[in-house]
């Protein structure tokens, strides 16, 4: 999603926005509709243009139901709904996490398209029972026909539509992996956004009897969400196959407290891995302290052989750890989470392995696929600890 969107206010605390080619639609519509209307009914004057746009803002407002029902679920679960937007293919609620169980999942999923099946109803039965003026009658009866349309278009049974989470629910709950449910149904979203590419294709160039430019941008859509979707969960099915302590790094920058600051010249800066932050340990391999080399610079060279790490370290609150049995996949969560670009892994008696970084992390997955050789190289985030190559 782009940042072009506008920001119109909030909506039970949740910030609304509209992308503006929303009002693309908002148009095109108010127009097509009320000419149609113009065309086809007794209806006076500018009246038919002003059914159009009613029907159009009520499209509007049924996308926006929609939305709410997916939020209200995901509110309840405790999870914080980030924005809703309405863009030019419908809306979108922005989500900060994932449901926490398959149950849950399918409860977010089914929740849009279960009020737009409501909301067909209640039309349905107003327009079956009330007599109502013309122009109103025919609001009446296509929102209830919208409503329909935007539940069983989202039943789709492939991401990124709300079928497709659901179809990735159920398969999370019968295989107990999420990212096989995400990847399954990323398959099938690409399945029908190929088939819409191509029922689209051939309606504009009147092959088929039906389908158009519009059902190829809407295929084209699905095809980049749903292969999106499917790679990024293959990524994140393969850093769970992988701890923490897989990746740490060789040669992590660890020192021992008692170690004297010329020895550690000696022994650990000259000719060795630009390292600018160590991580200090104890006797029995504990963090204890972040040693910056930059201070090294603040004591005098000829009292280095008395002065010890110990002496010069800082506090290690600043170090994030993480446990060495941890996923790699909850490893990439915490640094995204945190803004940080390495986390040190301790064992769970307190000993320290070393960092795990981005960079790392990335390399370990690189040599996953080697043959894969033509991939573009990542662009993996400097460490903190270490001296980036360009400067000084
Ligand atoms: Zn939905």
């Amino acid at each position: 999603m782009n940042n072009n969107n506008i920001r119109v206010g909030n909506l039970f605390g949740i910030p609304f926005y509209i992308n503006p080619s929303w009002f693309f639609i908002l148009g095109l519509m108010t127009l097509t509709y009320g000419g149609q209307l113009a065309f086809t009914t007794q209806l006076p004057g500018i009246v038919p243009w002003l059914v159009g746009l009613s029907a159009s803002l009520l499209l509007f407002a049924s996308v926006l139901a929609h939305e709410l029902g997916h939020s209200f679920v995901a509110i309840s679960q405790g999870i914080e709904v980030k924005s809703i937007t309405l863009f030019i293919f419908g809306g979108l609620a922005s989500l900060e996490r994932e449901s926490k169980s398959p149950g849950e999942a399918f409860a977010v999923a089914i929740a849009g398209p279960l009020v737009s099946i409501i909301l067909f109803a209640i039309f349905t039965v107003i327009q079956t029972t009330t007599p109502l003026p013309l122009a109103l009658s025919l609001v009446v009866s296509l929102l209830a026909y919208i409503n329909l349309i935007l539940a069983l278009f989202n039943m789709i049974p492939g991401l990124p539509l709300d079928g497709g989470n659901v179809l990735k629910a159920i398969v999370w709950k019968i295989t107990g992996n999420p990212q096989k449910g995400v990847i399954f149904a990323g398959r099938f979203g690409q399945f029908f956004g190929w088939t819409a590419v191509i029922i689209g294709a051939l309606g504009t160039l009147n092959v088929l009897p039906f389908g158009n430019f519009w059902t190829v941008l809407i295929g084209w859509f699905l095809l980049q969400n749903a292969g999106n979707a499917a790679q990024s969960a293959q990524l994140e099915d393969k850093l769970n196959h992988f701890s923490a302590a897989e990746a740490v790094t060789e040669e992590s920058p660890i020192v021992k407290q008692d170690i004297t600051l010329r020895e550690f010249a000696n022994n650990y800066i000259i000719g060795k891995q630009p390292w600018r932050k160590f991580l200090v340990t104890d006797e029995e391999s504990i963090l204890v302290g972040v040693l910056e080399v930059e201070d090294l610079k603040n004591i005098s060279t000829h009292l280095w052989g008395e002065t010890t790490i110990k002496e010069l370290m800082k506090s290690y609150e600043d170090v994030k750890t993480v446990s060495d049995t941890e996923t790699l996949l909850e490893v990439v969560k915490m640094l995204e989470l945190q803004k940080e670009s390495e986390l040190a892994v301790v064992k769970e008696d307190g000993t320290l392995l070393g960092l795990v970084e981005k960079k790392g992390i990335t390399q370990l997955l690189q040599s996953q696929r080697e043959q894969q050789v033509s991939q573009k190289q990542p662009q993996a985030m400097e460490s903190s600890f270490q001296k980036s190559s360009s400067s000084e």
